[in-house]
């Protein structure tokens, strides 16, 4: 029997994915699973790796079962990850030696904080691209490192390995023989130089990290060893890997400079192509490897904001306004665009491009008048004010899309899109596949296992569900941006 399948692992923050793609890319069968978050103090987060590891192989036995296959009709497997988050684990046993410290940990603030007031955050940015801040793996590492017992001098003997999850999984799927990241997970931890593609010694040295800890940084589409019978029931060469930002680039066959994706789930994260070159943005956004494929580095310009599809969640669960996420569609329509109520969902700070961390939401303009309809269409306008922002930010910087390809939850939503286009005023395409993060790594080892022919192929295969023109007039648009700019004047700390 010859394989016909590609297998993709989506291994998120929430949740593990499990997809089975033919061929074609087409959808076959699909499994999900959750595992539970640990919250051990105000501000920290972590998942345990092995519940993790549970969820991955529940998720892709099941989609096997699902698909009716084997792991003999599945021709390569491709990862795709939740970033940043960081696991250290023995390589004699393969234990942890502590929980993954999840992207959202806050943990090491202060240390960040010490090597900012030293005057160093220019040169990381310069190597790295990214800012000194806790969301990377740099402090996640030295923090494992001096507060669990012994695991320095374990690590510096080379007895111990560091990961992000990608790594972590893939060492688990191939038994333990194989100890590789991509260069897109790599870009991430603060250590690796995004221009040389290597790990950096300076950054080593900054961070306290041995480089005994260090995986092989390999391209996306690459040899990565045989996931085994242990974990798939059968060897399945594993062939592709990216951050789940980048996949969704991929995803969205984002091959060419200025090609600009934006995904809409519990927050929204933008990147777009910026080629060959790595910029230094001046407006607070990130410089990351948007790919690495046949040897050649693409980079990217990222942006993200905190609360998108999570703010239909609070106008849910919180203010309990909505059934359902879906919902506010309707209400906005029979509303109309709202421009005297502005919602700023500043629930967790400000991201980019203000980086306002002590900054809270708030809603302005209420009047008596002021209704559900109000609050629900005016929280869904504030994605995507948000997203203007980003988008304005990325256009200091050198790069204005020219069309924006959206995927994620929330982009089931028309109104929401057409929204978006109007304030924008950039063309927003929605394609039939919106699950453009796991499609990507499916790509990925599609690509390396000679299934899919080149990132032209991939872009052939795109297909717009839906394009949304800027339909909106110029004065209207003018207000509404004026109004936001002042809601969120009102609400930053930072002057
Ligand atoms: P994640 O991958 O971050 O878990 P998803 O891509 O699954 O997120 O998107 C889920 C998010 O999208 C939820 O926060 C939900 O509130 C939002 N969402 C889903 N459908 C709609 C809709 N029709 N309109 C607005 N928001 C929606």
């Amino acid at each position: 029997m010859t394989a016909k399948y590609l297998l993709a692992i989506d291994q998120g923050t929430s949740s593990s994915r499990s997809v089975i793609y033919d061929h074609d890319a087409r959808v076959v069968a699909s499994e999900q699973q959750e595992f539970p978050q640990i919250y051990p103090q105000p501000g920290w987060v972590e998942h345990d790796p092995e519940a993790i590891w549970a969820s991955v192989t529940s998720v892709t036995r099941g989609v096997l079962e699902k698909a009716g296959a084997v792991a003999s009709d599945v021709s390569a497997v491709g990862i795709t990850n939740q970033r940043e988050t960081t696991v250290i684990w023995d390589r004699e046993t393969g234990e942890p030696v502590y929980n993954a410290i999840v992207w959202q940990d806050r943990r090491t603030a202060d240390f960040c904080q010490s090597l900012k007031n030293d005057g160093l955050e220019t040169a990381v940015a310069e190597k790295t691209g990214l800012r000194l801040d806790p969301y990377f793996s740099g402090t996640k590492i030295a923090w494992i490192l001096d507060n669990v017992d012994g695991v320095r001098a374990r690590a510096e003997a080379g007895k111990l390995a560091f990961g992000t999850i990608d790594c972590f999984l893939l060492w688990r799927l191939t038994g333990g023989r194989v100890h590789a990241t991509d260069a897109t997970n790599a870009s991430r931890t603060l250590l690796f130089n995004i221009h040389t593609q290597t790990w950096d010694d300076d950054l080593l040295d900054m961070f306290g990290v041995p480089r005994a800890l260090l995986p092989d940084v390999r391209d996306c589409a690459a040899d990565y060893g045989v996931a085994t019978d242990d974990s798939l029931g059968g060897d399945v060469p594993i062939c592709g890997i990216a951050g789940d930002q980048q996949a969704a680039l991929i995803g969205q066959a984002g091959f060419a400079p200025g090609m600009t994706k934006s995904t809409y789930g519990t927050g929204c994260f933008v990147v777009a192509n910026t080629g060959d070159e790595a910029l230094l943005s001046r407006n607070h956004l990130l410089s990351t490897v948007a790919m690495r494929i046949e040897g050649k580095v693409t980079y990217g310009l990222e942006g993200s904001v905190f609360v998108a599809g999570s703010a239909m969640q609070w106008l849910r669960d919180e203010l309990r306004v909505i059934d359902s996420a879906p919902a506010s569609e309707a209400i906005a329509r029979r509303t109309g665009v709202v421009e005297d109520v502005y919602v700023v969902p500043a629930f967790a700070g400000l991201g980019a491009p203000y980086w306002d961390p002590d900054a809270r939401g708030a809603v302005l303009g209420l009047t008596r008048g002021s209704g559900r309809d109000d609050l629900v269409t005016a929280t869904l306008q504030s994605v995507a004010f948000q997203t203007v922002d980003l988008i304005a930010a990325m256009s200091e910087d050198g790069i204005r899309p020219s069309v924006i390809r959206v995927d994620g939850g929330m982009v089931a939503n028309d109104w929401f899109l057409q929204f978006l286009a109007d304030v924008l005023e950039i063309p927003v395409e929605r394609p039939e596949n919106v699950e453009s993060t796991v499609l990507g790594a499916a790509y990925l080892a599609g690509f390396q296992a000679g299934i899919v022919d080149s990132p032209d192929a991939i872009s052939d295969l795109w297909q717009r569900d839906a394009l949304f023109e800027p339909a909106m007039d110029a004065a209207q648009r003018e207000r509404l941006l004026q109004g936001w700019n002042d809601a969120v004047r009102r609400i930053r700390t930072d002057g």
